[in-house]
């Protein structure tokens, strides 16, 4: 293999999700690597990205360096790929939220890992890898990155045709505790905003004129968030997000959030069923008609919304969960994702089936399953075989062919939207395996 001179090479991998062997083609920039891009200093390195949810890994690459971000779902893929590397004697780094869950299963998988926010240790890491003083771990001390020095250079992105949606971040973090959400231990309720001006800087830079935002919760605040949506008016562009049903209640907020050029909203209602929203320690659904709010201020405003659903709480019998569909169909939203409640490790929810004893696999995320067809955890409406195919039986049927076209009839939103939902809903019904992605 011809050694690399002069410049350092990193390769950057985004590793696959680890139940879905298929690559497609159809995917969305992975948005951590523009931003480690912009933080490598191009006299020193050169950097490049392989997408091995687009295409394999050759793994004889002529490279210095392979740097992989993993969460929960894409571990098991990064440790296989990184042990074909470090075979090769090529160093491997992993950051991303996954090792800020499991640092030491992390640490045993890689030469270096990152705990924390990328802003803070990439850099250090940088200047010891040029010094050749790699160590095996690089950790923020616990001080919140503060986000208005952030950029992204998506010069990185170049080999692919991703979807034409340009990924973009306002804040980190969520002030919900959601039990089994994994950015709670994470981020411990602390969130931390972009200046807006950025925002709005980086979204002229970019041809782009679609946007999503990746943030955990684009409603945290909404006066923040307000502020955000004045600035983007003028520049028509479109763009789509996750948000609380909390935040929707305000149809002056929602208002503006369409004029700003908000077309989607995807929204974890997960489920209708009060018991159960009470064990997830989902505190933003839980007002009274809050559902029914958020729905009519979106259909007023012309704003589509994904629904996320969660199935398999202690609480969840078939009726509730039937209640929950029949909300959700009623409403006409265009993408349900109806989807087994995952045990993910760091949560209060894994630490309590773990005290219970009640989990089938102790490192599910490092099986040979599909997760979310696969009892992960002993419920106590279902069982096993039962809980293997709870979400992915509703996903199946709210994309038939019948309720398809009943909920394009019955659907309350312009004719262009109602078009749009009816297409997307077709592409759904034959990726429908993906959903649960
Ligand atoms: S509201 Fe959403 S992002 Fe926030 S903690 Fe709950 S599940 Fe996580």
């Amino acid at each position: 293999m011809e050694k690399i001179k002069n410049k350092k090479h990193i390769t950057f991998i985004q590793p696959n999700l680890l139940y879905l062997k298929k690559k497609r083609k159809l995917r969305i920039e992975p948005t951590i690597y523009s931003k480690l891009k912009w933080l490598t200093p191009n006299e020193d390195f050169d950097c490049t990205l392989i997408d091995a949810r687009i295409e394999d890994v050759d793994f004889n690459i002529n490279t210095n360096l392979v740097v992989m971000s993993i969460s929960t779902l894409t571990a098991k893929s990064a440790y296989y790929i990184s042990k074909k590397f470090r075979e090769k004697n090529i160093p491997v780094v992993f950051g991303g939220c996954h090792v800020m869950l499991c640092p030491e299963e992390a640490a045993e998988n890689a030469d270096v890992i990152c705990i924390g926010e990328s802003e803070i240790t990439w850099p250090l890491l940088l200047e010891d890898f040029k010094n050749g003083t790699l160590k095996k771990e690089y950790k923020c001390d616990g001080t919140r990155y503060q986000l208005k020095e952030i950029k992204t250079d998506r010069s990185i992105y170049k080999k692919y045709k991703y979807v034409p949606l340009s990924s973009i971040e306002f804040s980190r973090g969520c002030k919900f505790n959601c039990e089994f959400c994994s950015y709670a231990p994470i981020y411990k309720q602390q969130i931390t905003y972009r200046n807006p001006e950025d925002i709005i800087r980086e979204m002229k830079e970019n041809p782009n004129n679609n946007f999503v935002f990746v943030d955990e919760n684009f409603g945290n605040n909404i006066e923040k968030t307000s502020e955000l949506a004045r600035l983007m008016i003028p520049l028509k562009i479109k763009w789509s997000a996750q948000m609380s049903v909390n935040a929707l209640q305000n149809a002056n907020f929602v208002k503006l959030l369409a004029k700003s050029g908000c077309k989607c909203l995807f929204i974890g209602f997960e489920t209708t069923n009060i018991e159960t929203l009470k064990q997830m320690n989902k505190m933003a659904n839980l007002k009274k008609d809050s559902y029914d709010i958020a729905i009519q201020n979106c259909v007023n405003n012309d704003i589509l919304i994904a629904a996320g659903l969660i199935v398999g709480s202690d609480n969840d019998t078939r009726e509730t969960i039937e209640e929950t569909y029949k909300f959700v169909s009623k409403h006409q939203i265009i993408f349900c994702n109806f989807v087994n409640l995952l045990p993910f490790p760091g949560t209060d929810f894994y630490k309590r089936l773990k005290k219970e004893g009640r989990l089938i696999f102790d490192k599910w995320w490092l099986e040979d399953i599909a997760p979310y067809h696969h009892a992960l955890f002993i419920t106590k409406h279902f069982n096993e075989k039962e809980m293997a195919t709870l979400g992915y039986n509703y996903i199946k049927r709210y994309y038939t062919y019948k309720e398809i076209f009943r909920r394009f009839i019955n659907s309350k939103y312009k004719l262009k939207s109602r078009i749009l939902i009816l297409l997307g809903n077709i592409f759904l019904k034959y990726f429908y395996v993906d959903l649960t992605a």
